[in-house]
C-alpha cells in the first residue's frame, strides 16, 4: 500500500471515529485534500484512492495541475489569498472557493463564471480570532458582507471558513471553531440557508468535526511534509 493510500485510510477511519464519537452522520464531513505544492503524481495517486475534492492555495499551481489532469473528475477547491487580477482564472477552474473575504472579488467571480458552468460555490472566510497576520472578514463585518455578496448571479454563498489561531489546545481549538459555527447559526437563523463550514486541518481536524466541520482541509497528515522550494 503506498503512503497517500495509506493515509488517506487513516484519516477516513478518524473522521468516521470523530463522527460517532460527537453523535454527526458520516456522510455531513467532507475531506478535502489539500494538495500545494506537492505534484501532480501525488494527486493522481490519492484520486486512485478515489479521492476527489483538492484544495490549491495558488492560481498558477492550481492552473498548471488542473491542465494536467484534466482527464480527471476532480472538483478544485481554492483555499488561499485571492487578489482580484486572479479572479477570473479561479473562476474558470474551481468549484469552490474557499476565501472571499471582500465584495469585490465576490463580484469579480460571479462576472467572470463562464456562463457554462454551474455557480461557483464560496465561504466567506472569517478572521475568527482578528490576527493581524490572517486574511478574512471579522465577525462584527460578516452580516454586512454576506448580505452584499448573497444575490450575486454566478455565485452561491454556501458558509463560512476559518483558519483559526495555531494552537495545541483543545479546549482552544474547540471554542475558536465554536465563534464559526455559532456565526452561522446566527446567520441561519436570521432566514440564510447555510450549510457549509470549511473549517479543521491536519492539527486539529477532530476539534473542528466535534463543533461541525462539514469540510476539513487536510494537507500534511495524507501527503506528507511540503516540499519548501
Ligand atoms: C495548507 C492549508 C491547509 C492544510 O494544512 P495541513 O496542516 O497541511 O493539513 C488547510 N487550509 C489552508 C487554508 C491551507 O493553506
Amino acid at each position: 500500500m503506498s503512503k497517500i493510500q495509506h493515509n488517506l485510510q487513516t484519516i477516513g477511519t478518524e473522521i468516521a471515529g470523530d463522527c460517532q464519537r460527537f453523535g454527526r452522520d458520516a456522510a455531513s464531513v467532507t475531506l478535502l485534500a489539500v494538495s500545494k505544492r506537492h505534484p501532480a503524481s501525488a494527486i493522481r495517486e490519492a484520486y486512485d484512492c478515489d479521492q476527489r475534492a483538492f484544495g490549491e492555495n495558488y492560481v498558477q499551481e492550481m492552473l498548471e495541475k488542473a491542465e494536467q489532469l484534466g482527464a480527471l473528475d476532480i472538483a478544485w477547491h481554492f483555499i488561499g489569498p485571492l487578489q482580484s487580477n486572479k479572479t477570473k482564472d479561479v473562476a474558470k477552474v474551481a468549484s469552490w472557493v474557499h476565501t472571499v473575504d471582500r465584495l469585490k472579488i465576490a463580484r469579480r467571480l460571479s462576472e467572470q463564471r463562464p456562463q457554462t458552468l454551474a455557480p461557483l460555490n464560496v465561504c466567506l472566510q472569517v478572521n475568527v480570532n482578528n490576527e493581524t497576520s490572517k486574511s478574512g472578514v471579522s465577525l462584527d463585518e460578516l452580516g454586512e458582507l454576506l448580505e452584499s455578496v448573497s444575490d450575486l448571479p454566478n455565485i452561491t454563498v454556501r458558509g463560512l471558513m476559518a483558519i483559526p489561531e495555531a494552537t495545541n489546545d483543545t479546549t482552544r481549538q474547540r471554542q475558536n471553531f465554536r465563534l464559526l459555527a455559532g456565526a452561522m447559526a446566527r446567520l441561519n437563523a436570521t432566514g440564510y440557508q447555510l450549510d457549509t463550514l470549511s473549517m479543521g486541518m491536519s492539527g486539529d481536524m477532530d476539534a473542528a468535526i466535534a463543533e461541525g466541520a462539514t469540510i476539513v482541509r487536510i494537507g500534511t497528515a495524507i501527503f506528507g511534509e511540503r516540499p519548501t522550494a
